[in-house]
């Protein structure tokens, strides 16, 4: 494996996977550029060196050539980012795009329409008909996988080398993703310059912890968080449990949640993971008190109570003070911080104090010296919101492609570089 910094493009063509899968608004206007310009780095790098870009992106999730999910939308605000025309193709393996793809001149840049236009790119077949026979899928499933290796072929075919700058989509064994990797040596496939600092963030705090580490959970459901649960309990010292999870927790324990979120099926795994945390003698940091509200609404009239004391037709929307003051002073104390989801509902303003309180905590903590890691969607939104983004260490642009990592998987995307 090379690294982007030290590779020369000049008078390479580079097949660059970026994830430009950007919010469009109802007349095709990009509402949220941040995935384009997180890839600006490589991009501009490799026009520097005087190389040529070729650029493959997903965009939603059509089931096959659509103008709804057509990369042509986006193509002039590339281009105005990267300062260069960017050309556009109109199929990303039709006659086109081998035509102007070889044509590329050294500094010029070529954007392929949408990667999953095409069921190769994902390798799952399309169009199946719903009665469809075990059979006939996995003959189906069998096809696309066939024609799978001619479509990642031919986009290898464009370039002299692979980037892959995608870390939102590295979990994913695509085409693009992971398999074109076979088709270049280790001295000519890479990470990109985001890519590279996402694989490096994650492996900060997986494998080389300062300690004290703390991860906070939050979100809304236990079922979703619990892999990941389990692998932190064999590697952190504080486990916080916030958001939604709290009321499963605070019920196997015999508390009274009144009509807060719960997950009647998952109160013995809270049992289990609460003894697996004392076996490991990881220290499980639950809330004590609750900002309850008689509605799921941010009008709602709210008090504060024990969390194990929510009256009947009450629900915890957020943490209470008691709580804020306990998560801080074991964030604040950290060396090594993983934040992951909310501590209630943020999105109605008044229930963010909580989540505002445990940012600041990370913020501060970070100030004197820790590694603080913020992922996976909404606590990326929280960030944001509370505008700290800038005072952690480092926000990840990857909701599930991080979440898989902390939970101890193997990124393909990763994998298919490394090897
Ligand atoms: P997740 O996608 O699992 O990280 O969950 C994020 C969502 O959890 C957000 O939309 C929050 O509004 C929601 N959430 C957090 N705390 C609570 C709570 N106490 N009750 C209901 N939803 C919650």
């Amino acid at each position: 494996m090379v690294s982007i910094e030290n590779f020369n493009f000049a008078g390479k063509k580079a097949f660059v996977r970026v994830d430009f899968n950007v919010p469009l608004d109802e007349n095709f206007n990009i509402t949220d550029d941040t995935r384009i310009r997180a890839a600006l780095p490589t991009l501009k790098k490799i026009l520097a060196d005087g190389g040529s870009p070729i650029i493959g992106s997903h965009l939603g999730r059509p089931k096959g050539p659509t103008d709804k999910f057509s990369l042509r939308h986006i193509l002039g605000h590339v281009s105005e980012l990267l300062g260069v025309e960017v050309q556009f193709a109109n199929d990303c393996i039709g006659e086109e795009a081998a035509v102007k793809a070889a044509a590329l001149q050294p500094g010029e840049a070529l954007l392929l329409e949408n990667l999953r236009f095409y069921a190769e790119e994902e390798g799952k077949p399309r169009g199946l008909a719903e009665d469809a026979t075990e059979e006939e899928k996995k003959a189906a499933k069998k096809a696309v996988k066939e024609s799978q290796k001619e479509f990642t072929k031919t986009l290898a075919s464009y370039a002299d080398c692979y980037v892959n700058d995608a870390f939102g989509t590295a979990h994913r064994a695509h085409a693009s993703t992971a398999l074109i990797a076979d088709y270049f040596d280790a001295d000519h496939k890479m990470f990109g310059f985001l890519m590279e600092k996402e694989v490096k963030a994650v492996e900060k705090v997986m494998k080389n912890i300062a300690r004290p580490f703390t991860a906070i959970m939050g979100g809304s459901k236990v079922s979703s968080k619990i892999d990941i649960i389990e692998n932190l309990l064999g590697k952190v010292d504080n486990l916080i449990i916030a958001g939604g999870m709290t009321y499963t927790f605070t019920k196997a324990l015999g508390g009274k949640i009144g009509k807060s979120l719960v997950e009647d099926d998952k109160l013995d795994l809270a049992l289990e993971l609460i003894e697996k945390a004392k076996a490991k003698g990881v220290n499980l940091v639950l809330a004590v008190d609750a900002k309850i509200a008689d509605d799921f609404s941010n009008d709602a009239n709210t008090k504060f109570c024990p969390v194990n004391q929510i009256p009947d037709e009450w629900e915890g929307l957020d943490i209470g003070p008691e709580t804020e003051k306990k998560f801080a002073a074991v964030i604040e104390s950290s060396k090594t911080i993983l934040w992951n989801g909310p501590t209630g509902v943020f999105e109605f303003d008044n229930f963010t104090s909580g989540s505002r309180s445990v940012g600041e905590a990370i913020v501060k903590a970070t100030a004197n010296g820790a590694f603080s890691l913020v992922g996976g969607g909404d606590s990326v939104a929280c960030v944001n919101k509370f505008g700290m983004a800038d005072k952690v260490s480092y926000v990840s642009t990857g909701g599930g492609a991080l979440l898989e990592a902390i939970e101890g998987k193997t990124l393909p995307g990763i994998a298919a570089i490394e090897a």
